[in-house]
């Protein structure tokens, strides 16, 4: 019950599940638009949103959370923990996509949040398809993390951590793990920065064209007609 109402709500989602990888997804919840850093996680309610829709918590799990951590202060500084574990993660994702070590910054933040993971994944019955969810109880702001945590510890140490790519949208800060048979996927999404690119292109290989063709349209000369 709770995981269809998890699907219903992730149909209308405004977070972007594009990454492949929960620690990708994760990372994708601080986006760039017109050229301006938005954040998604804005309040600590978001941050629970946004862990149902992962299918991290239940709708269950998530009415607990914001039960247990009512107050303003407490909810500031769990989701300040959370948005600072994220820029961990995205200094992570940078050496990656440019080659570099991990930084053993990186190692420990992953680390400490790891070392208070007391949920442990089980496998349940949802028809005649079998589902993997987390199961504890969450007593600590960081057990919120701990999923997220272990994403990243697995990728990190994964044999196909080189397939962790970022959109090649220069103006896009998404990442996603590229899942495609070949290894060609470019794009966080077809739609928006695979189509604006490829129009992009299109645009400066016609001007390209037009220049060789007709260099008196920008050198300024006329020629002589004959
Ligand atoms: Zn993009």
């Amino acid at each position: 019950m709770a995981k269809q109402q998890s699907d219903d709500a992730r149909g209308a989602s405004r977070f972007l599940f594009l990454g492949n990888r929960l620690w990708l997804d994760f990372l994708n919840t601080h986006i760039k638009q017109d050229g301006e850093w938005v954040d998604l996680l804005d309040r600590f309610a978001d941050l629970v949103h946004w862990l149902v829709e992962a299918r991290v918590l239940d709708d269950i799990e998530a009415q607990e959370a914001l039960r247990r951590w009512p107050n303003s202060p407490e909810q500031a500084q769990i989701l300040a923990q959370a948005r600072s574990f994220r820029a961990v993660l995205r200094a992570a994702v940078e050496n990656i996509t440019r080659a570099q070590p991990i930084t053993g910054e990186v190692v420990s933040a992953i680390n400490g949040i790891l070392r208070n993971h007391c949920r442990s994944l089980e496998l349940t019955f949802a028809g005649d398809k079998l589902t993997s969810q987390y199961v504890g109880a969450i007593t600590e702001p960081l057990h919120l993390l701990a999923p997220i945590a272990e994403s990243a510890a697995q990728a990190l140490s994964g044999d196909d951590i080189a397939l962790t790519r970022k959109c090649e949208n220069p103006t896009c800060v998404l990442h996603f793990h590229d899942t495609t048979k070949n290894h060609t996927r470019r794009w966080c999404s077809m739609e928006t920065c695979g189509n604006r690119m490829k129009a992009a292109a299109h645009y400066a290989r016609v001007r390209v064209k037009d220049e060789t063709e007709n260099p008196s349209a920008t050198a300024g000369d006329a020629k002589p007609s004959s």
